[in-house]
């Protein structure tokens, strides 16, 4: 299989080349020329696979320049039950009869990260390996606040590979910064970004197309790449979750082979929508995508009018990993909604870099919006929908996953459809247990600001465990406590370069 770049749809390359490039030179984003189709007698047969087994059916179809060895190895090692707390790996929850909540949270990072940050790092040393080369890798992360540690967790120590993540100082839950400045591993650096989401993100773009400083990364030894989902190395183990819950669906004897279902994305950057959109161009039977927005619902407006527009107000939610107004990887679905366009992609792209807005055509917005249906929630209706859900079933939401479920109601109410349908949990309630606590009216609860004390309370009202990786953080040592502002992100990434050249 060979990739071309959303920019230049001229460009060929082989998926190794893909995975250590993270970026294509020209700015855009790589994917695939051409994608396979998996026939619903592939999908019958997953059915009775295990997890890893589905994943290597489906990285197969992608990797085509890794042997089917490589991509198992590659599996193995990052689908264990040393790495996650349930066998199943990805198993689905039945809420009710239409509804069933596919639980991505349950590996060493509590969020749904880990499905492609506990892999990616074992594709890059093997792509390292196959385009020969010599140099180390140094990746660099802006953060919302989950793929920073689940990056950290995946590429600690590492040969060949140094990560510097970013992450905005007030734009990530307590849990969340204290998972990052306690990590340990000798080729990590974390660094707190004055300013939000997209401020780090856009640092670390700008690094990327910025020649005297990619001069200066080779001169020491070292090529640049991207762990966030800009890599397309981030979104192919995404799809296998799509795949292989569809297969659990049929299992549990809640669809018959072939019947479409709905799927509800939690969305920030467009990666794991993303995901699921190819699955459903591969043959999966997906009838449609609902996109879930908090306040931050330049998205949600983007698919009701055609028009992108960032130059909103950035608003902190209780969703914070949800709180973006750039979604890099809307610039590949607009590509394919195109047909591989990439004259009218880089036209809108540079609209939003000079005016922070672009408007579609009306042909293009028509194909996209009979995919996907978006909606969006406030902070009060995730916190209602967390404790509605609570009390009908038992079950708890974390706070984007409540995103998710209240524009599910809100998607069943306008269209009436009647589809069985996956809500995708991405993260562990008891990383945003105060938010969650706060959401549920019992009467018991004493507000602390030690996020310990607040997920035992969160145990005892459930009846659920906190998961280890967070129970740990308990004591463990503050070790990052670098800070930088968002001119500063260049120079800081040079001092760790040569510190650690010297
Ligand atoms: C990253 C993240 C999202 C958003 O996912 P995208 O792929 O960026 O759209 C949603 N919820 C949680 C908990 C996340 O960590």
């Amino acid at each position: 299989m060979l990739y071309e770049s959303t920019r230049n749809s001229n460009v060929s390359i082989l998926s190794s080349e893909v995975i250590m490039q993270g970026i294509a030179p020209d700015g855009g984003l790589f994917l695939p020329k051409e994608l396979s189709m998996v026939s619903l007698e592939t999908v019958k047969k997953m059915v009775d696979m295990d997890y890893c087994k589905r994943a290597e059916s489906i990285l197969n179809l992608f990797l085509t320049d890794f042997s089917t060895e490589e991509v198992q190895i590659c599996v193995r090692n990052a689908y264990s039950n040393k790495k996650f707390d349930t066998y199943d790996i990805a198993p689905i929850y039945k809420l009710n009869n239409r509804q069933y909540i596919l639980e991505l949270w349950h590996g060493p990072t509590c969020a749904f990260k880990d499905m492609a940050l506990q892999i990616l790092p074992q594709l890059m040393t093997f792509a390292r390996e196959k385009v020969g080369q010599k140099d180390q890798i140094l990746i660099l992360v802006a953060t919302s606040g989950d793929t920073g540690k689940a990056a950290l967790e995946g590429f600690k120590d590492v040969p060949g590979i140094r990560l510097v993540v970013f992450y905005p100082d007030e734009g990530v839950s307590d849990a969340q910064r204290m998972q990052m400045i306690t990590q340990d591993g000798a080729n990590l650096d974390v660094i707190s970004v004055a300013g939000n989401f997209d401020d780090a993100q856009m640092g670390v773009k700008n690094l990327f197309v910025d020649e005297a400083f990619l001069q200066q990364v080779k001169n020491l030894g070292y090529r640049l790449s991207s762990a966030n989902s800009i890599n397309w190395g981030r979104l192919v183990p995404q799809l296998v979750y799509y795949f292989s819950s569809y297969c659990d669906m049929i299992r549990a004897g809640a669809i018959v082979a072939g019947e479409k279902i709905n799927f509800v994305i939690p969305t920030g950057n467009f990666g794991n929508i993303l995901a699921g959109y190819y699955a459903r161009k591969m043959g999966l039977p997906i009838n449609r995508l609902i996109c879930a927005s908090n306040m931050n619902n330049v998205l949600t407006d983007f698919f009701y009018t055609g028009v992108y527009n960032k130059n909103k107000e950035f608003k902190k939610t209780i969703s914070p990993s949800m709180d973006i107004l750039i979604s890099s990887n809307l610039e590949r679905f607009l590509y394919e909604m195109t047909e591989h366009n990439s004259q009218k992609v880089s036209q809108w792209m540079k609209n939003l870099k000079q005016d922070g807005i672009y408007e579609i055509d009306s042909e293009t917005h028509s194909v996209m919006t009979d995919i996907i249906w978006a909606g969006y929630a406030n902070d009060e209706q995730t916190s209602e929908t967390i404790d509605s859900v609570f009390r009908d079933y038992h079950y708890l939401l974390d706070p984007h996953t409540a995103v998710g479920e209240k524009v599910y109601l809100d998607y069943v109410k306008q269209t009436q459809d009647v589809s069985k349908t996956v809500i995708i949990a991405t993260a562990s309630p008891f990383k945003f247990a105060s938010d969650v606590l706060l959401s549920l009216y019992v009467p018991e609860i004493s507000l602390s600001r030690d996020i310990f004390d607040l997920q035992m309370q969160l145990e005892k009202i459930s009846g659920e465990h906190t998961p280890e990786s967070l129970r740990i953080l308990k004591g463990k040592q503050v070790v990052h406590t670098k800070k930088c502002s968002k001119h500063a992100m260049m120079a800081a990434v040079s001092a760790i370069i040569k510190k650690a050249d010297s």
